[in-house]
């Protein structure tokens, strides 16, 4: 394992450690669940956006480590942005995780969405990874169905 990888392991085991914004939001406006019935994770995303802004936001559930790191890392990143910016953001991370195992990537755009790098040589791993984003997505378009990672 190089530096790098070991230094974005850690951030993972972090995140799912300490979770950021894992609970309950007393008020929100918009909600979603998902669900990755293949490794078992199971998330709950709130919402509460105000004139496009997602100005606060948790996450609650339980699963891998990938999957929470994902979550926790993901609405860190989403705080305070616009619907725009989390969708251009779910698209990066979209193709950072998808994208094939050869292709050159410059991980230095990614921010810190680029501890999941690695997850591309998984595919299994880039459901629990992607299942943050999917829920922060229905969420969003407020759709009263259940994402699912398939
Ligand atoms: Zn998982």
């Amino acid at each position: 394992m190089t530096e790098i990888q070991q230094l974005y392991q850690e951030v993972i085991l972090d995140h799912n450690k300490n979770p950021r914004n894992f609970g309950e939001l007393p008020s929100c406006t918009n909600h979603a669940e998902g669900k990755n019935p293949l490794c078992g994770d199971h998330i709950d995303i709130s919402l509460l956006i105000e004139n496009d802004v997602i100005t606060d936001l948790k996450f609650s559930g339980s699963g891998c480590a990938i999957s929470k790191a994902s979550a926790s890392i993901m609405t860190s990143e989403v705080k305070n942005k616009s619907i725009l910016e989390a969708k251009e953001l779910f698209e990066q991370f979209h193709d950072l995780v998808t994208c094939a195992k050869d292709k050159e990537i410059d991980l230095d755009k990614f921010g810190k969405l680029a501890v999941f790098g690695g997850v591309r040589e998984f595919p299994a791993r880039v459901k629990c990874a992607s299942l943050a984003w999917h829920t922060l997505i229905s969420a969003i378009d407020n759709k009263n169905e259940i994402a699912i990672t398939e």
